[in-house]
Parts: C-alpha cells; sequence; structure tokens
C-alpha cells in the first residue's frame, strides 16, 4: 500500500473508483482561510435559508455546483472535486441548516464545533494528495484523520484511501459520525474515541495523515507514525506565534520535510477526551 510507481493502479476500495486519477497541480495561494466561524454566524446565515435553487438536496447537479466553485477558487485535484461531487454534505449537518450545506460555509455540527468550508476541505485533502505516495499510487493509502468532527471529511478520505482511521475526542461527535457513516457499511473505515494527539500506533505507519483541529506544534507521535514516503496536513500555528497555517510535513528515509502554506483558522487541536 505504501509504494506504487507508474501509472495509477486500480484501487481496491469502494465507491467513485473509476474517477481516481492524478493528483492536479498545486494552485495558487490564497487569502487566510475561515474553516470555523462563530456559532452565531452561523445560526443567522441558518435563519437566512438561501439556497434551494429550486433544486432538491439530493440531486448531483447542487453538489456540481459547489464543486464548479471549487474549481473556479482553485482545486485542480481530479479525484477530490469528484468525491467533493459524489459525498451528501447535506446529510452530515441538521437539518436545519441542511440547505446551506453546499455552500462554502462552515456548519455549527454541536458541542461547539463546526463542520469545515468545502474549500479547506478540499484544500487539505488535495495537498495531501499531492504527496509522494499518492502520486505514485492514485489513492491516499492508509490514512489518519484527527478531529472526526460528524463524519463528513471521514466519508470524503473513505472514496480516496483503502484504509481510514479517524479519532474524535468528544463522545457525542464520535457517536454522530458513526451513525452519519453508518448507511454506507465502509468496512475500509474505523472511527475511534479517543485522543488524536496519540496518533492510532496499532494501525500506523501511515502514508496520509489529515488533521481537522490546530495546536502550537505538530505532535510528535504523528511524525513517528507518518510512513516514509507519506505527508501530513495540518493546521498549525503559524511562523513567530502569529495566527495558523497550514503545515504539510513529507517523510523521507532521510528525516521530515517541512513547508508552510495558507493562514486558516481552525477550532483548537485539545489533549485527553471529553
Ligand atoms: N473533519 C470534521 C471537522 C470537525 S472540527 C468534519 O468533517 O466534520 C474538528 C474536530 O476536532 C472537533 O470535533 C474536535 O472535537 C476534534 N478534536 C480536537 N482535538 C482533538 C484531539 N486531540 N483528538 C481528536 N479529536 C480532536
Amino acid at each position: 500500500m505504501s509504494s506504487g510507481a507508474g501509472a495509477p493502479r486500480k484501487p481496491r476500495f469502494p465507491m467513485a473508483l473509476d474517477r481516481l486519477s492524478q493528483a492536479g497541480a498545486p494552485s495558487k495561494p490564497r487569502e487566510t482561510l475561515r474553516p470555523q466561524r462563530p456559532l452565531h454566524e452561523a445560526a443567522r446565515d441558518a435563519a437566512r435559508q438561501t439556497v434551494s435553487q429550486g433544486l432538491g438536496l439530493d440531486s448531483a447537479q447542487v453538489r456540481q455546483r459547489m464543486v464548479q466553485r471549487l474549481r473556479a477558487d482553485g482545486i485542480r485535484c481530479e479525484p477530490v472535486l469528484a468525491a467533493m461531487g459524489d459525498v451528501p454534505r447535506h446529510l452530515f449537518v441538521d437539518s436545519a441548516l441542511a440547505t446551506q450545506a453546499y455552500e462554502d460555509t462552515s456548519l455549527p455540527i454541536g458541542h461547539g464545533q463546526t463542520i469545515s468550508k468545502p474549500s479547506v476541505v478540499a484544500r487539505m485533502v488535495e495537498l495531501l494528495f499531492e504527496g509522494a505516495l499518492a502520486r505514485a499510487s492514485g489513492h491516499l493509502g492508509r490514512t489518519l484523520e484527527v478531529g472526526t468532527g460528524c463524519g463528513y471529511q471521514a466519508a470524503l478520505l473513505a472514496k480516496l484511501a483503502p484504509r481510514v482511521v479517524s479519532i474524535e475526542r468528544l463522545r457525542p461527535l464520535f457517536e454522530k459520525a458513526g451513525a452519519h457513516l453508518a448507511a454506507w457499511r465502509l468496512d475500509h473505515v474505523r472511527l475511534l474515541h479517543g485522543d488524536g494527539m496519540l496518533g492510532h500506533g496499532p494501525d500506523a505507519p501511515y502514508d496520509s495523515i489529515i488533521a481537522a483541529a490546530g495546536g502550537d506544534a505538530l505532535p510528535a507521535l504523528w511524525l513517528d507514525q507518518l510512513a516514509i514516503g507519506g505527508r501530513l496536513v495540518a493546521p498549525t500555528r503559524g511562523p513567530g506565534g502569529r495566527g495558523q497555517v497550514l503545515v504539510v510535513v513529507d517523510r523521507h528515509a532521510s528525516g521530515c520535510v517541512r513547508s508552510e502554506h495558507e493562514a486558516v483558522h481552525f477550532v483548537p487541536l485539545k489533549s485527553g477526551i471529553g
């Protein structure tokens, strides 16, 4: 799983299999991305009930419009765009917020947390796909997600990886994500209730690691559990201690190479379980 060469292999995991092709070219830098936002803003926008456009939320066309906006926003990775077009985001949020599910906005998922906005999710998964192993194999390989939340990003990862381990520290959200994903019977996805700062040693090493919450520094165990040739994408405190940026770490046989990307604003990575 963690190595591959030449043309993308035929993936062995379900959903959107025919759409996996090659990772897109890196896109241009953008302004600060805010995947989370104050709950009162989300509630205010919910009251506006802006999007229905005459299409039912189950319509693939609604998601395709979101995909068109992601393309216009610079997302180039076709497997990621295909997955975003497939996963019904409206089923992961409360029904009162479902009409906003395909706008580029974060939405509350309870317990003070939010589902990240689609453009940020797409950008982070695109960065993962630009890692060496994903480029070589055409998929994300063995993948660890920290911060399951409502399970939306885990569902996306399930389309792009043969094995997904996702950890959530808040039990009600862990249970909510399980309920959301149950309908698809994703045998290759494992949800865990625990402290994702510790990673998950039994399934390591991971070809891809992605975090949906940002800390002051990358936990050492994440780097320990990253496979050689693997890539990690996580929001982390920016240079000089200011704000947050997306950090990418590529692990090579000779050591880790770190690069910093867009400014972002994620909920805090917290230790322990709640
Ligand atoms: N990917 C999610 C986004 C959820 S927001 C989605 O698609 O909905 C980030 C999540 O990270 C929150 O649910 C928060 O509880 C969780 N989190 C924060 N610190 C964590 C930790 N140490 N371990 C596991 N989850 C954590």
